[in-house]
């Protein structure tokens, strides 16, 4: 089984959130491995597309990236305090900071190299996750201030994270924002201007242009998916397609259960064809009996069932004449195709979720782009 990641799509979607951001810059969020698309293909195909920057979770996703040959500025965001900034500083990663303890990590490590860190400040605006909370601010500002002063530390950017993004019109959304001045503002008092301010998502980039300051910062719409699926698909094109091989084809008799504890029963005669792959794989058990897949030129109903390994559809009477080896579609993009964003309809989670669970045995292939 395979997933093929469509570079033009990465493209296409990436010039959509262009268009939205208008002067503003893009930073393609590639954490994840690319929400598990491939995050150094991904990378450089947003970059030619128009992406200015890459994000990232960890030190060693940012290190790995600049390993593959990427020059764009790389923004790591979720350190703790050991992290290896060593590396980061010498790979010319701009370090997320959220505390304290972490600042003083980092200007360690740059005195150690003899090199001048690069450093964000990401800001709790009202997350309450990893920023910096208001209150310890003024104390990160002062220890900035002289860290900058001395050339330890380049001060690039104020950022901050929204968490309603998907309802637009949520006041949470204009309160962050006033909250994200405001930090703006203390920072300039303390004598500290930052090259520049960003804060938005996918959702907020597609549908709050008020928050787009100087950069937007998409995951999930470059890989093609909504951020707000009951609003729009934006004009977006998903860029995985999940599918396999069928392995054989065979007659099942009324009567006759299928799978294990039998939750299926033939209620006549049918034919079934069996699809190699299964929970292992990114197929979550729970859409035993609630999916189906593009096979032979139209939907196939998944029966009983999802195992390790396999799971089976019902062809019927294989009026289509499904013979072993025939692709089965699980989800993509195209025209017919089950979406990712059914599973995740059907499962109650959400896109982003279902795009990172192909993993394992499954086989990445990449399509378009300038390879
Ligand atoms: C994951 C992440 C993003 C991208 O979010 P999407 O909803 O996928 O667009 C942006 N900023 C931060 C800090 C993130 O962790």
């Amino acid at each position: 089984m395979e997933i093929l990641v469509d570079l033009d799509a990465i493209a296409h979607n990436v010039r959509i959130l262009a268009e939205h951001a208008a002067d503003a810059a893009v930073m393609v969020v590639v954490k994840a491995d690319g929400y598990n698309h491939g995050a150094a293909e991904v990378a450089r195909a947003a970059l030619a597309a128009g992406a200015r920057e890459l994000g990232t979770t960890t030190v060693d996703e940012a290190v790995r990236l600049r390993a593959e040959g990427l020059t764009a500025p790389i923004l790591c965001w979720l350190n703790t305090s050991d992290a290896d900034y060593v590396s980061a500083i010498t790979a010319g990663i701009e370090i997320g900071v959220s505390a304290l303890v972490q600042l003083e990590a980092v200007a360690a490590a740059a005195r150690q190299l003899g090199r001048t860190a690069t450093v964000s400040l990401k800001v709790d605006t009202g997350l309450n996750r990893n920023g910096i909370p208001a209150t310890e601010f003024p104390e990160v500002l002062d220890l900035l201030g002289r860290l900058v002063g001395d050339g330890t530390v380049r001060f690039r950017a104020i950022f901050s994270h929204l968490a309603l993004a998907d309802l637009p019109q949520h006041p949470a959304n204009d309160m962050q924002r006033q909250r994200f001045l405001d930090f703006i503002a203390t920072a300039k008092e303390h004598g500290l201007e930052p090259e520049l301010a960003h804060l938005a998502n996918s959702a907020a980039a597609l549908t709050r242009p008020d928050l787009a300051f100087d950069m937007v910062r998409p995951g999930i719409a470059v890989y093609g998916l909504s951020p707000i699926p009951e609003l729009s698909d934006f004009g977006l094109r998903p860029a995985m397609t999940f599918r396999a091989r069928v392995l054989r084809v065979k007659r099942v008799a009324a009567g006759e259960g299928v799978s294990y504890g039998h939750q299926w029963i033939a209620d006549r005669d049918t034919t079934v064809a069996l699809i190699p792959a299964g929970y292992a794989d990114g197929v979550p058990r729970p859409l035993s009996g609630r999916f189906s897949v593009w096979l032979g030129g139209a939907r196939r109903t998944q029966i009983g069932r999802v195992c390790m390994d396999q799971f089976v559809v019902d062809l019927g009477e294989n009026e289509a004449g499904v013979v072993a080896g025939d692709t089965a579609v699980l989800f993509g993009g195209e025209p017919g195709h089950p979406r990712a964003q059914e599973w995740a309809d059907t499962l109650g989670t959400i896109n982003y979720e279902i795009v990172c669970g192909p993993r394992g045995r499954v086989v990445r292939t990449h399509l378009g782009g300038d390879r």
